[in-house]
Order: C-alpha cells, then structure tokens, then sequence
C-alpha cells in the first residue's frame, strides 16, 4: 500500500504553501508544512545563542529538542519547550539560516523520521523540497511546482513590506542554490511527480490542477 500523502516539493515561493494547505482543505486531509520543521530547529539553535554555521552545535540543540505535535485547524503543527513559533520562524534571521541546518545528514534524519511518523494522524498533504523523493517516496500522488525568478521574487516580495525584489531575488537564489546543491536530500523533481510550472497561474487554477488530477486518477481516468 502506498502512503497516503500528497507530497508537493518545489523551490521557494513557488506557491507550495498556499496551494498546499487549500488542497489538504478540499479533500479533507491534515496540511504539513515541513520547512516549518527546518525552521523551528534553526530559530531554537539561534535562541539558544549556538552558531548554526557549525553543525555540532546544531545537533546539540537536536539532541535535546523539546518537541511537541499536535492537529490544529486541519494541520500538523508543533511547538519547541511548550511555545509555538509562527512569526519568528518566518523572519529574515531564520531565512537567512535555514538552509545551513538543513543541510546537516543528522539534522534531515531525525527531521524525516518526525515528519514520516505523521502520517499516523490521517491521510496527509505535505509540502517541502524532498518529500516525494525520501521521505515518502511511495506517496500516492507527487507533484512538483516551480515558478519563474522573477515571478517568485514578486510574489515573496508581495508577503514582505520596504523590501526591493531584486534583494527578494537575491536571497531567494541563495536559498535555492543551497538547497539544490547540498548532497543529502537535495531539491529535486521526483521521476513519478508531476510538474506543475505556476508562472502566470492563480491559485485556484494550481489548485484546480492538482485536485482534478488527483480525481482523475482515482476515478481511472
Ligand atoms: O519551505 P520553506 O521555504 O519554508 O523551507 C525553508 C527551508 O527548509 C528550505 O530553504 C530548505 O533549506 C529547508 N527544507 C528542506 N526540506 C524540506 C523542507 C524545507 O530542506 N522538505
């Protein structure tokens, strides 16, 4: 029996998120958004006053990581020592981190193994950057969305406020050269995944897409 996920992987700001969550919520599945996971980990290991550069000290924050997941409004979330972090997972100074943790072997270990383990809860939709490809290779149905540059940079851009999009771009392709180049679990697209190029497209038409895709297929079409 395959997994009974949904994996949506693809670069940042390519419009994973929003389509992902709005897909969970019409075929009544539990939303998981994995580089949230990667997030939390950076912001406790910044918290903590430890240098994310250096991968022990990383782990050692790992180690002991008080971690805690619960369903909430049709998603897996978490919290660290009993807090949820919402807006500071998402600011620059874990942006700019992130993907130096996610890059340690140890770090992706534990962080697949928390997020396999979710599955349990009920079928799920789950977005990142490796989930059709390790962590759930035998997802039920695999999609990969992309964007082009610039429309990705404008779209962050339309999330942030006083931030010029060539700076957006820039950081964005750090990120993206980052992700893509490290040798665990690099971004990919996953051989059986379908691609799904949002340039130009609403949300709603991405998200009519991959449900209508996904009907299509259970209906043997
Ligand atoms: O999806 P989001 O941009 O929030 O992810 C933040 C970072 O977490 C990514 O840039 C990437 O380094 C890491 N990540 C990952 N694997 C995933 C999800 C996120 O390495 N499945």
């Amino acid at each position: 029996m395959p997994s009974d996920v949904i994996a949506i992987d693809g670069p940042s700001a390519s419009g994973k998120s929003t389509v992902a969550r709005r897909v969970a919520a019409r075929l009544g599945r539990l939303y998981v958004d994995s580089g949230a996971l990667y997030r939390g980990i950076t912001w406790r290991t910044l918290e903590e006053g430890r240098d994310p550069a250096v991968p022990a000290e990383t782990l050692a924050v790992l180690q002991n990581l008080p971690v805690e997941f619960f369903v909430a409004d049709g998603a897996v979330r978490f919290r660290i020592g009993g807090y949820e972090p919402v807006a500071e997972i998402r600011g620059e100074r874990v942006n700019e981190r992130v993907s130096e943790v996610a890059a340690v072997p140890e770090v992706r270990v534990q962080a697949t193994a928390w997020l396999r383990a979710m599955a349990d809860k009920g079928p799920l939709v789950m977005e990142g950057r490796d989930i059709g490809t390790v962590v759930f290779p035998d997802a039920r149905f695999k999609f990969y969305l992309d964007a082009s540059p610039e429309e990705r940079a404008r779209r962050r851009q339309g999330e942030l406020t006083g931030t010029d999009v060539s700076r957006v771009m820039a950081s964005l392709q750090t990120r993206d050269r980052r992700d893509s180049g490290r040798s665990t679990a690099p971004l990919r697209v996953a051989s059986d995944a379908r691609a799904v190029d949002t340039t130009g497209l609403s949300i709603d038409e991405v998200v009519d897409q991959i449900v209508a895709s996904i009907e299509d297929h259970q209906a043997g079409v």
